[in-house]
């Protein structure tokens, strides 16, 4: 008996006792940094002398792991063993599928502080966003798990005398999995997991930046009892191995996370079919946002004010959900700012590792120096009222920066920053909200907050993003609560967490029976 899914707690570390726990973690792991990980291929622990190094951005001295390399070599092996598995992981039952991740789950749950320190050391994540990380990655696992339960179940589809339908699923093949370092052990959870659980193999190319947490995922699968040759780990660079993994021809499909333009050109590629290859490529590409709050004139403004703070700085506003826009009624854009303004001065920021801290650093030197250049760019375009500063010395700090009075048509409110600056703009009437909000390529989240009920149902139908939310912030989507994905140039919208997802990963099949 499965029990029914139940989304995972998480913890407040303002309770001694978990704050206590989570310095305990902070201080094992901090004794295994800069071990050396391997490639996992066929289950074989592969060392190559040529290594990712990941550091700690809050503290660039300091080495968290360094993970070998792939070679296209090693990814042909790869497909080699992934080829294979699929023979023998297809026909696993579903339910033996299943409880490979709920056994994960558990796993992870019991070493949850454990992972949410690897995941501060790897990723500069604050406790809170660390510990909601590590939350989300074991919901995966037993969400999925449970949905690959019911689909196998079938759909129902008619008989007619002396004919059976049945209707059912079945796995594709192997495929290939990218994913993006801001939620390094979620993301890359729910990515592996779904495909996985559905009988395909999956040959996993973590981001350069956060290796270390991707490898922990393998080797927790790995206890969990998942087969030799279906998890494939393949760390590398991916001017080396990318394309080649993209165009592979034995990749069946390809589960993207990260930013519009890898995400396009993945799509690109994806569509040529290679010689050999005798299927067409499915590719699920989420990308970026440009993610808008809408103020009107009838919302609680201490509530908007809080809304907007808490998406556009948590995790330093490196979410593609993030809140980069607030467009607010002009009655009230003033006090939205000031409240903004006050509420951000409380923040705090600094190196996770060492303390319970709002904000952390940047993830590298190259997001570092964009984010710096957005605000310059800011200041050109509009009145920066808070923050802007930015220092590099011993991690990437950047600090929570407000903007207000943007043309709508700016830069800085158009282009995704990914960083901890959020711009202001005013509008003269819902309409207008509205129109701002929507006059991005971008379509992912947005957060409408008002007291009027027709604004509300009007944002529902005319506000277009994948997930949209009523008074409260644009970021944490929850698994089996919020499936996530976005409309427009924020990708496939294949609702990540939601009862839909594992159908991307598999294919139905009739069998017509006459007697
Ligand atoms: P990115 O630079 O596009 O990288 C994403 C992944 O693609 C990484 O593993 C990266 O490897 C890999 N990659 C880079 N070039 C490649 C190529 N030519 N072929 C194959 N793979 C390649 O994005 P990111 O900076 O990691 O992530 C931030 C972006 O992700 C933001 O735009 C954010 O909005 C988006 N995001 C979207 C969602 C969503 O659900 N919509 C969720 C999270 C993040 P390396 O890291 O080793 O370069």
């Amino acid at each position: 008996m499965v029990l029914p899914f139940k989304h995972e707690p998480f913890t407040d570390f303002k309770v001694e006792e978990n704050k206590k726990q989570l310095e305990t973690a902070l201080t094992a792991v901090r004794k295994e940094l800069g071990r050396e990980y391997p490639l996992v291929i066929n289950g074989e622990k592969i060392y190559t002398d040529d290594k990712l190094v990941s550091i700690n951005s809050a503290n660039k001295e300091e080495v968290v792991g360094k993970v070998s390399k792939a070679t296209k070599e090693h990814v042909e092996q790869a497909f080699e063993a992934a080829v294979k598995a699929y023979e023998t992981w297809r026909k696993v039952p579903a339910e033996d599928r299943a409880h490979v991740l709920f056994r994960a789950a558990a796993i992870v749950r019991r070493r949850k502080h454990e992972f949410s320190a690897w995941l501060i050391q790897d990723a500069g994540k604050p406790w809170d966003q660390a510990d909601g990380d590590i939350a989300e990655g074991i919901d995966f696992l037993e969400y999925y798990g449970r949905q690959m339960l019911e689909l196998d179940q079938g759909k129902h589809v008619e008989d007619r005398i002396t004919e059976n339908n049945k209707y059912f699923y079945k796995a594709m093949g192997p495929g290939v999995v990218i994913p993006p370092w801001n939620f390094a052990f979620a993301i890359v959870c729910g990515t592996v997991a779904a495909p996985i659980v559905a009988g395909n193999p999956v040959l996993l190319k973590p981001s350069e930046n956060t290796p270390v947490i991707a490898y922990k995922l393998v080797e927790v699968l790995e206890e969990a009892g998942l087969p030799k040759g279906v998890l494939n780990f393949v760390s590398g660079d991916p001017k080396e191995i990318g394309d080649y993994l993209v165009d592979h021809k034995d990749t069946h499909f390809i589960n993207f996370t990260g930013s519009r333009a890898t995400g396009v050109r993945i799509f690109e590629r994806a569509a040529k079919i290679q010689e050999g290859q005798q299927h067409l490529k499915r590719v699920i590409a989420e990308m970026g946002g440009k993610d808008t709050i809408i103020v009107d004139e009838t919302a609680d403004l201490d509530l908007a004010a809080e809304s907007i703070v808490h998406s556009a700085f948590g995790f330093s506003g490196q979410k593609c959900s993030a809140c980069s826009r607030a467009i607010i009624h002009e009655n009230v854009y003033d006090e939205v700012i000031e409240k903004s303004i006050e509420i951000a001065k409380t923040l705090t920021v600094g190196n996770p590792s060492e303390e319970n801290v709002y904000m952390a650093s940047v993830i590298n030197q190259t997001q570092f120096d964009k984010i710096k250049n957005y605000i310059e760019i800011g200041k050109e375009e509009g009145e920066l009222v808070f923050g802007g500063e930015a220092d590099d010395t011993k991690g990437f700090f950047i600090y929570p920066t407000i903007f207000k009075d943007l043309d709508p048509k700016a830069r800085i409110m158009q282009e995704e920053i990914f960083g901890p600056v959020v711009a202001f703009a005013k509008a003269k009437d819902f309409d207008e909200l509205l129109e701002i909000a929507n006059n991005t390529e971008y379509g992912l989240t947005g957060a409408v907050i008002s007291t009027n009920r027709a604004h509300l149902e009007r944002a529902r139908e005319d506000f277009h993003v994948g997930n949209l939310y009523f008074n409260r912030g644009c970021t944490a989507a929850i698994v089996g609560y919020q499936p996530f994905g976005g409309f427009k140039m924020s990708g496939t919208d294949s609702k990540a967490g939601g009862p839909d997802y594992l159908q991307h990963f598999l294919e139905a099949k009739i069998v017509s029976e006459q007697f």
